[in-house]
């Protein structure tokens, strides 16, 4: 059984919070566990494809994003949303409108991220062909007080995913296995 919840992975393009997502999610579902994925590269081809990346913008998307996430939270679902979403007062708003909620903070360093650069935008970004990139010409305000850090540059995606699913266990949203192999 599960407790509706919207876990909201934010950080920087390429941190991993897509990877991260997806891996709970496919442990989720296998143990038959209710869930969602929010991802934001697939909104903002579909519900979000009329936004840019002002910060207007940008705040409609979460506010989008979070309407969604708040309808199925409540009816029982593990939301995972995956969205860089940079302004803290967004999230704070994505929180207070979902009520369910845990903040998880997907953390790499700037070095990793260009050195990674998983879909070509860093490289792009630093030579002036992308405007308002995140963590490189537009800002990115870190959570204050997250629920989780996961450290990317430090952790196997295994060892973060399991940091996601061992705090859904400890705060009652969904019930420990005994078949989750320990970490320690
Ligand atoms: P985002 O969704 O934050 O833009 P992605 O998930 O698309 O980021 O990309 C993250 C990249 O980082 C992937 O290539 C992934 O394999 C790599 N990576 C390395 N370590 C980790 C980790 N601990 N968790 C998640 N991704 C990781």
């Amino acid at each position: 059984m599960a407790r509706g919840v919207t876990v909201w992975f934010t950080g920087l393009s390429g941190a991993g919070k897509t990877t991260i997502a997806r891996r709970v999610e496919a442990a989720l579902r296998e143990r038959g566990v209710p869930v969602e994925l929010l991802d934001g590269d697939v909104v903002r081809q579909s519900l979000c494809r009329d936004l840019g990346f002002s910060r207007e913008d940008r705040d409609r998307n979460i506010e989008r994003v979070s309407f969604v996430a708040k309808l199925l939270t409540r009816h029982g679902v593990v939301v995972l949303a995956a969205f860089i979403s940079p302004y803290r007062a967004a999230r704070e708003a994505a929180r207070r409108e979902i009520g369910s909620f845990l903040e998880v903070y997907v953390k790499a360093s700037l070095d990793t991220l260009v050195r990674r650069d998983v879909k070509g935008l860093y490289r792009k970004a630093l030579a002036g062909e992308i405007r308002n990139f995140t963590g490189i010409d537009d800002p990115y305000e870190e959570p204050e007080q997250p629920d989780l850090v996961i450290e990317t540059d430090h952790e196997t995606e295994e060892e973060s995913a399991r940091r996601v699913i061992a705090l859904l266990q400890e705060r009652g949203f969904i019930e420990p296995v005994r078949a989750w192999p320990r970490s320690t």
